[in-house]
């Protein structure tokens, strides 16, 4: 059974809402940039961003399988799901290590959506990839940390509530390994803005609500700590499969976008006297992004059960978002390539999906970082760094 067949109520109910959210829609919010205040609202209101939280604390518990049908539906109808998608799934750090006075506190309000955590800040401009060389660094003060640093690329601080923060605790140096020493604080931003935190946004290459954050003594009760102090390096790793496996389920809903318009093109477009998808050149692309898709979709769909059984998923969530990733961009070139000059039109909304789809080789971890991972911990080559 392939992933489009599963969830099929779910399925049919996200198509109605995104129908309700058309292209014209997604254009305006392209031009300004602007946050699709009023999708994530409806998306939110209709339950769908809830399905990974326990019916114990408000939600639906039905698990990666039910967020993937949402998320990949979202972005084949043409939507975006960046601006909403990490309400499903930051929250996971919080139910797997928070306290059960912190789930009580927060996670129903989460699920029911009074409270936006949509915010997760860990890559800083010093470290990038390399998460262990962060230096946003909390100092213990009482019953306060006090937080000074910067992060950068955090998307949707300005439209959250709450921020899943990484931070040092203790100093890499200090530390007994470089991944030790690191702590995840729950932010208030309602709080924090203008109390220690600026946000500054980054006009990028597509709408993503993206942000620069400066950190200048912020405090945060000691409460809001999650877990234990200097465990938060292993912590934030947990939540990252779920995120890889969710962005896939989009790449994957990506490139169904771009196949459907892709074909439908091909099959009305008549130049020199034939539809221009009866030309091979044309047709084979469009055949092939469909066969790099489905595979990749199985990838997606095996990584998720496992991590719906608790069992260990980093390397297939790795896997299902490389292939996933890199089938959308096939697909989207192709379909840029069928349409010719129309591919490069506003109102056909194939070169906004087009710069959307780029983005998820390089976030939320770059191809290259994916496949040192296969090189050293699957097939045992020797470490580049
Ligand atoms: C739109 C957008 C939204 C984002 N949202 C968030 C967010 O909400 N929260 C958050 O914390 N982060 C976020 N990020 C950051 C994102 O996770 C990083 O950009 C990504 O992980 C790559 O890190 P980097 O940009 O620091 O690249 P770098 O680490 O500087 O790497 C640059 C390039 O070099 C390659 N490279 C680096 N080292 C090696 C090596 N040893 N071998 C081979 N290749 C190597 C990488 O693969 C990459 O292609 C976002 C980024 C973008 C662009």
């Amino acid at each position: 059974m392939s992933n489009a067949e599963t969830f099929p109520e779910i399925r049919e109910a996200v198509r109605r809402l995104c129908a309700g959210f058309p292209g014209e829609y997604w254009r305006e919010k392209d031009r300004e940039r602007a946050y699709p205040t009023e999708f994530v609202r409806a998306l939110t209101e209709s339950g769908f961003l809830s399905v990974l939280i326990p019916e114990a604390y408000g939600g639906s518990g039905l698990g990666l399988g039910a967020a993937i049908a949402v998320l990949e539906e979202v972005h084949r109808s043409g939507s975006n799901g960046g601006a909403s998608h990490a309400q499903m799934y930051t929250m996971g750090t919080l139910l797997k290590h928070g306290s059960e006075a912190q789930k009580q506190a927060y996670l129903p309000k989460i699920a029911s959506g009074e409270l936006r955590l949509q915010a997760f800040g860990v890559t800083e401009p010093g470290a990038g990839t390399d998460t262990t060389r962060i230096t946003t660094f909390a100092r213990r003060d009482g019953d306060h940390y006090v937080v000074r640093g910067q992060k950068i690329w955090i998307s949707r601080a300005e439209h959250s509530d709450l921020m899943v923060l990484l931070c040092r605790t203790t100093a890499r140096e200090e530390a007994a390994r470089p991944s030790d020493g690191m702590s995840v604080l729950l932010v208030d931003m309602r709080q924090a803005v203008g109390n220690g935190l600026t946000i500054r946004q980054i006009r990028t290459m597509l709408n993503h609500a993206s942000t620069e954050l400066f950190f200048d003594d912020l405090r945060v009760p000691v409460e809001n700590l999650i877990g234990k102090e200097g465990q938060g390096f292993r912590y934030i790793l947990d939540g990252m499969n779920a995120e890889r496996i969710l962005i896939a389920a989009e790449c994957i809903g990506d490139a169904r976008f771009f196949i459907d318009r892709a074909s439908a093109y091909a099959r009305e477009r008549e130049v020199f006297g034939r539809p221009i998808g009866q030309n091979q050149g044309v047709q084979f692309p469009i055949a092939r992004a469909h066969v790099q898709t489905s595979a990749a979709d199985l990838m997606v769909r095996h990584a998720a059960d496992l991590f719906d059984d608790g069992q260990p998923s980093g390397t297939e969530a790795n896997m299902a978002k490389m292939l996933a990733s890199e089938a959308s961009w096939f697909a989207a070139d192709t379909c840029v390539q069928v349409h010719g000059g129309f591919g490069f039109a506003e109102e056909y909304d194939i070169e906004r999906k087009f710069r959307e789809t780029r983005l998820y080789q390089v976030a939320p971890i770059s191809t290259n970082l994916i496949l040192s991972h296969v090189g050293n911990h699957v097939l045992g080559l020797p470490k580049s760094f």
